[in-house]
């Protein structure tokens, strides 16, 4: 059988951070708790909470850690995560959201944070081209397009240019997560709990890769 996971996903968006994390909380059989998603659907929902995101996402900026973090405390209270793990995703995203999470796991650490590494300029070409679904948020590309005329082969639902993935949205935030995301890598590795993974090649390629450096990595601190 296989055995659960704690494991943060971490990598700049258009890594192909959302497709892995799917595949790996399929593998390991934990949920896959992406903060993004969660922001997105709120926003959709229209609620209070929802509206607040939006403004942040909307100028580009990120949600401040104490929001994060109580929606992130609330997930991880759910029995689902406390029996098998989980696969974080969009999370920590600062130190400060890194430190409460230590706290949250009290008093079991994460396994370990994955950094799935891509250089930006592939980056930028994968982010440009990428659709998704506005209704159930399945990901496709304008090489991986849906079968027909842009309408979601999952649920039907109209296909788009997210707003930012628009260039100059895109350029905004890769910038942002850099200059977050430096100090983070220091402080899982300190911890000794950073294992950066190449992110280039085929999905199937890049899934298997994760997994086995994933599995090596905790037969090792056994
Ligand atoms: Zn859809």
């Amino acid at each position: 059988m296989v055995p659960g996971a704690r494991l943060v996903i971490l990598g700049k968006q258009g890594a192909g951070k959302g497709t892995q994390c799917v595949r790996l909380s399929r593998h390991y059989i934990v949920p896959h708790i992406s903060t993004g998603d969660i922001f997105r659907a709120a926003v959709k929902a229209g609620t209070e909470f929802g509206e607040k995101a939006r403004e942040y996402m909307d100028d580009g900026d990120l949600i401040p850690d104490e929001v994060v973090i109580g929606v992130v405390t609330e997930r991880l209270d759910r029995d689902d995560t406390k029996n098998r793990g989980f696969i974080l995703d969009g999370f920590p995203r600062t130190v400060v959201q890194a430190d409460a999470l230590d706290e949250m796991l009290k008093p079991r650490a994460i396994d370990v944070a994955v950094n799935v590494e891509v250089p930006t300029e592939v980056v930028l070409s994968r982010l440009a081209g990428r659709r998704v679904c506005e209704d159930c948020g399945a990901n496709y590309s304008v090489e991986r397009p849906p079968k027909e005329n842009w309408t979601c082969d999952v649920c039907g639902g109209e296909v788009v240019q997210r707003e930012d993935d628009i260039e100059a949205a895109i350029e905004r935030r890769l910038k942002h997560y850099e200059e977050q995301t430096e100090p983070l890598l220091v402080w899982f590795e300190k911890r000794e709990k950073l294992l950066p993974v190449s992110g280039v090649g085929h999905p199937d390629e890049v899934t298997a890769r994760l997994i086995r450096a994933i599995d090596v990595y905790r037969e090792q601190r056994v």
